[in-house]
C-alpha cells in the first residue's frame, strides 16, 4: 500500500532485445516479480512491467519493455524503441548464433534509439555452463569495442539479474537525473 502514494521522481524506459528464446521474458519476470517459468509464453504483442526502486534517495520507476514474441516476425517497431533510455541486448550463452546476431540487434537499436541510450550486453543462461558456446572473453571484447556494459546472468538461478538491472538503471540515473 505504501507504494500507492509514493512520489515518482523519474520514469526510465528500458527495452529488452535479442533473438527469440534467449530468456528476455524470464529475466524480466525474475527482476519485476521474482518469478521464473519453464514454459514460454505464447502471447504476441508489446508488453512492459514496472518496478520501483530507490536510487540516490530518489524514487525511480523502471518501465521494462519486452518484445513478447514479436522478434520472431521481425516486427519490432520504432514505437518499441521510442523514449527508451536503456537497452538490454540479450543472447543465450549456449547458442552461438544468438550472440552473433548481437551485431544486427545493436545496429537496429542504434538506428532507432536515442544517441545516449545506455546499453548492456547480457549473456543469459549461465546456469548451463557446461553447454557454453560463447566464451566470456568474446563477449567482453565485443562489449568493450562497442562501448557496452556486460554481464552474464541466469534468470533460472537469479544470478546477476538484480545486479544487471541495477547497474543499467544507476547509469541511466547518472546521465539523466
Ligand atoms: P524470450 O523469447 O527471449 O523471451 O525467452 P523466454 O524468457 O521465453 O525463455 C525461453 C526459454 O528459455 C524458456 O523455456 C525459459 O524457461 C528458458 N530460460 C530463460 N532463462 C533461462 C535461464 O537463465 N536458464 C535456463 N536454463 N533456462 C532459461
Amino acid at each position: 500500500y505504501g507504494d500507492y502514494n509514493q512520489k515518482i521522481d523519474y520514469v526510465f524506459k528500458v527495452v529488452l532485445i535479442g533473438d527469440s528464446a534467449v530468456g528476455k521474458t524470464q529475466l524480466l519476470a525474475r527482476f519485476a516479480r521474482n518469478e521464473f517459468s519453464v514454459d514460454s509464453k505464447a502471447t504476441i504483442g508489446v508488453e512492459f512491467q514496472t518496478k520501483t526502486l530507490i536510487i540516490d534517495n530518489k524514487t525511480v520507476k523502471a518501465q521494462i519493455w519486452d518484445t513478447a514474441g514479436q522478434e520472431r516476425y521481425r516486427a519490432v517497431t520504432s514505437a518499441y524503441y521510442r523514449g527508451a533510455v536503456g537497452a538490454m541486448l540479450v543472447y543465450d550463452m549456449t547458442k552461438r548464433q544468438s550472440f552473433d546476431h548481437m551485431v544486427r540487434w545493436l545496429e537496429e537499436l542504434r538506428g532507432h534509439a536515442d544517441q545516449n541510450i545506455v546499453i548492456m550486453l547480457i549473456g543469459n543462461k549461465c546456469d548451463l555452463g557446461n553447454l557454453r558456446a560463447v566464451p566470456t572473453e568474446d563477449a567482453e571484447e565485443f562489449a568493450q569495442r562497442e562501448n557496452l556494459f556486460f554481464m552474464e546472468t541466469s534468470a533460472l538461478e537469479s544470478t546477476n539479474v538484480e545486479t544487471c538491472f541495477l547497474t543499467i538503471l544507476t547509469e541511466i540515473y547518472r546521465i539523466h537525473a
